[in-house]
């Protein structure tokens, strides 16, 4: 079910829970800021969701209320594990889904980081 991207942060969230310890992750990377680990049920051959440390529901909530700092950083790191795993020659998707229409399922901010194959038309058809 997407969630309503414009509700309070639920502390109880899986991602909240992988950042605490109590869910473990494949994670591949970890900063001040981020946290990216491997999806649970990839779709391309790379897939790895990016994280940022702090409680925020959606992009939408990070890029109204997160510091300059903290924008840097995720951005940052985003762009570091995409280099990290060999992805940017070949190139690679970003993709952020926001509330309903984005069809949002885990209400902590999430960048999914596609690649490894042809990626194919932006939206299914
Ligand atoms: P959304 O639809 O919210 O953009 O994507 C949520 C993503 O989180 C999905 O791709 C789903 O497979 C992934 N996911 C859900 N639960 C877990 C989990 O417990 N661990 C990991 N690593 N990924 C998860």
């Amino acid at each position: 079910m997407p969630i309503d991207a414009t509700r309070a942060y639920d502390d109880s969230n899986i991602f909240a829970r992988i950042l605490r310890g109590e869910i473990s992750a494949k994670r591949v990377y970890e900063d001040e800021f981020a946290l990216a680990f491997h999806d649970i049920a990839p779709q391309a051959p790379v897939h790895i969701l990016v994280i940022p440390k702090r409680a925020y529901v959606s992009w939408d909530d990070f890029s109204s209320r997160a510091s300059d700092g903290e924008i840097a950083g995720f951005v940052r790191a985003v762009g570091h594990v995409a280099r990290e795993h060999g992805l940017v020659e070949p190139g690679y998707r970003l993709l952020a889904n926001v509330g309903g229409h984005g069809g949002q399922e885990v209400p902590h901010l999430h960048v999914h980081l596609f690649g490894g194959q042809p990626l194919g038309p932006m939206l299914s058809r």
